[in-house]
This record gives structure tokens, sequence and C-alpha cells, in this order.
């Protein structure tokens, strides 16, 4: 027995009584059909509808919805409180009956999650009017739709058009239109065809893909529409209850354009979030909005200044501190001659180093030890004839010490996790 869609004649009934027709499971998941349901089932690129059904004070979790061969499938959660099958995969029919104490011909109400149910309604039917803006501004055709959690997508072909591009300004264009057609408040009528013949009548701005038993949803008049394509999702009787619809990007793909958007309560919600972040910022930068660009702009420019300054100061600190180095080594003893710098980052000591060793041949019998004491970080040089093999040095005095690193002859480098272990393997290295 095929399913009454009590949906399709009434998209803004949220309860409603209904008899179980059987109750059976499937892969471990329990499966209720009824004689009628307002519960939609995943189609059309909607998803389905979530909500409850109740009897005799007992309520089940409706999780998932679909059609196979005329039946309604809605599945429920099985986890009722002192059920003594709940989570147990596998029961039989007669089992799962008498789990819930729900059997054919035994009445229900059903209660569909509204909130859900209408914001698939406003945006599916924002989806449409933006599909058909595109299609009457442009020809583009909507190959793709994708409904998707923070957005929705549709991918814009343009085989047909005399544009060959869609940029913002057109897409903006597009969405403005859009909102127009939502402000008209026109109607969105919803009608059934048995042929393709017949329901090729309607103004259609997409070609029909399926010979028979056709739902046609229409915006607007016949002669004028908004938009007129084949659907079988919810929507609200007139445009004006989508709300508002707003692109957030466009991008190249696959030869289309990929338009990224939202409709109704999403899109608003997204617009205060947007509007809360911008109102932080111009605060913080005691900026109107309109002047946000030009004061960042000047920020950019500042910055830079500052890091320019920033990096000569750099070149001038390595320069002086690998001098010195230089100025130390002279008529030092053979060994390892450690330098810990406690003000200096890890990266400036890489430098100082590179510097020092770029224009000063190390002599033979000395180990250079360069350390950043407030990075517990330590750099290891010495020449390729020298008697000191960096990489083994710190592969057998740091990484025993819980250091993490390593290297070749010339040049080893150790991190350790504190400053005990940093202090202990250098009073190693200067025993070497
Ligand atoms: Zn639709």
């Amino acid at each position: 027995m095929n399913t009454r869609r009590v949906y399709k004649e009434n998209v803004y009934l949220k309860e409603l009584n209904a008899a179980v027709t059987g109750v059976r499971t499937d892969h471990g998941r329990t499966l209720i059909t009824f004689d009628q349901t307002i519960f939609f089932p995943t189609g059309g690129g909607q998803s389905h509808d979530i909500g409850k059904i109740i009897w005799n004070s007992k309520e089940l979790n409706v999780t998932d919805v679909y059609e196979y061969d005329g039946e309604i499938y809605h599945q429920v959660e099985t986890n009722l409180p002192g059920n003594p099958h709940s989570h147990v995969e596998g029961n039989s029919n007669a089992e799962q009956k008498e789990a819930f104490g729900l059997s054919k011909g035994d009445e229900v109400r059903m209660l569909i999650d509204w909130n859900h149910r209408f914001d698939n309604m406003q945006r599916h039917c924002g989806e449409h009017i933006l599909s058909g803006a595109f299609y009457k501004l442009y020809r583009g055709i909507n190959r793709g739709f994708h409904m998707g959690k923070d957005y929705m997508t549709i991918d814009i072909s343009l085989e047909d058009s005399q544009f060959d591009k869609i940029t913002w300004e057109l897409a903006k264009a597009a969405e403005l239109e859009t909102n127009r057609v939502i402000w008209e408040n026109l109607p969105v009528i919803t009608t059934h065809y048995d042929t393709k013949e017949e329901a090729s009548k309607e103004p259609l701005r997409k070609e029909l893909k399926i010979p028979e038993d056709i739902t046609i949803v229409r915006i607007g008049s016949f002669d004028n529409p908004s938009d007129a394509v084949a659907c079988c999702g919810t929507h609200p009787s007139h445009s004006g209850q989508v709300g508002m619809l707003k692109i957030y990007k466009i991008e190249p793909n696959k030869g289309m354009t990929r338009i990224y958007f939202d409709a109704g309560e999403r899109a608003f919600t997204n617009y205060q979030r947007e509007f809360d972040i911008l109102t932080e910022i111009s605060n913080k930068l005691s900026a109107g909005k309109d002047d946000l660009l030009d004061k960042f702009q000047s920020m950019e420019v500042h910055t830079q200044g500052i890091k320019d300054k920033l990096h000569s100061l750099e070149r001038i600190l390595v320069d002086s501190r690998a001098e010195a180095i230089n100025s130390s080594l002279i008529g030092v003893e053979p060994g390892a001659f450690v330098k810990v710098y406690d003000d200096i980052a890890k990266d400036i000591v890489q430098a100082i180093g590179r510097h020092f060793t770029k224009s000063h041949p190390l002599s033979d019998d000395i180990l250079l030890v360069l350390s950043s004491w407030t990075e517990t970080f330590a750099i290891l040089y010495a020449s390729s004839a020298s008697k000191f093999h960096c990489g083994d040095i710190v592969k057998d005095l740091g990484r025993s010490r819980g250091g993490k690193g390593g290297g070749n002859k010339t040049s080893a480098q150790v991190t350790f996790s504190s400053s005990e272990e940093l202090n202990d393997f250098l009073r190693q290295v200067k025993s070497l």
C-alpha cells in the first residue's frame, strides 16, 4: 500500500494522526510505515524531516525517512527507557513489536521538527529563485545543487549564454533580483502532472528528465515566472517566506561557476554574526565601518615599515654578535667554545651562526656551540677536518638527555624541553 503523502497536500501541517501499517527491522535499523505521513523523505536535494512518533505516552525519535517502492519508511531510535531490547542488533520482528508495544493498526500522533522543516523550505525555495534569476538574467543553467550545513552551492553553466563568465558584479545583480522576487511575495505553485508532455507546457528553465509523475514548482505567474522547475521538495506557499538570500562567494568549477550562498534564517544569522565581527573590528580600530578598508591599508603600510626596520636591526645585531664571536675565538684554548644567549631567540641564534661560519672559517680544533637559553636550543659547528662530529655529539649527548634534533659532521642542532637538560648537555660538551 502506498503511503499517503500529507506533506504534499499541506506543507504547513506540523502534527498528524496516522495508523501503523508495518514495523520491521533491516540491518539493525527499526523501520515503521504508516497509512499517511507528514514526514518528508530525502529527495530532490532536500534532506528528510526529523521529529517524533507518540503513542500511549511513549515517544520515538524519527532519525531518517526515505521512500522505497511507494512506501515511506520512518527509521526510529529504539532505546526506549526500560526497553530490554535497546541497542540489541538483529532483533526479530516479533521482538521489536514487543519491545515497542507498537504493531500494525495502532494509531500514533506524529510531530515534525518544524524549525528543521521550515529551514529546509526557506533554503530550497531560495535556491529555486536564485537559479531562476541566473537563468532569467544570463541564461545560466543550474547543473548541480548541494545543500550543506554552512552554505548551499549551485553550479551555473553558461553553455547557452551570451556571457562568458559570471563576475562578482553579475552574481550580485542575480542576488538582488532574487531578493526582489522574495519581497514581491509571489505565490509558489506546486502542480502535479501525469506525463512529461503535460508538464512541458509549464515555462520551465530546465528540460524534464523523467517521463511521468512529475511535480512542477513555479514561482510567480505562468506568463512571467521567476522560476519553474521539476522538484519534489517542500517549499513555502509564497516567496516572501524565504526572507532573504545572500551569496557568499563564487569560484570556477569544472568549466562552470560555483555559487556559495544561503537563504532564510541561516542567511540572516550569518549576516548578524559577520556584522558583529565587523563592529568589533571597527571598535578596536576606532574607525567607522566605511573607513575600515582605508584604515586597514594604512595599517598594512605601517606594519611593512616596522618589518623593514626590524629586519635592518636584526642584521645589525647578527653582524655585531658574529664579530664578537670572532674576537672571542682569538687565542682560545682548543675544544668546545660555548656561547649562551639568554635574550636571543632561536632563529636569530641560527642567523648569527650562519653569518659567522660563512665569513670566518672555523679552526680545526674548535667546536663552536651557540645556544638560546629562552628556547632551550643549541646549534653546533665544526670544520670538516675537525675531530669533532656535530651530528654524533647531538646523537650521543643530546638525544640521551631528551633533546630532539640532529645534523651532520659540520653542523647540528638540538632542542630540549627544559633548561636543566640544556645545561647538562652544555656541561658535557664543554668537557669534550
Ligand atoms: Zn524545490
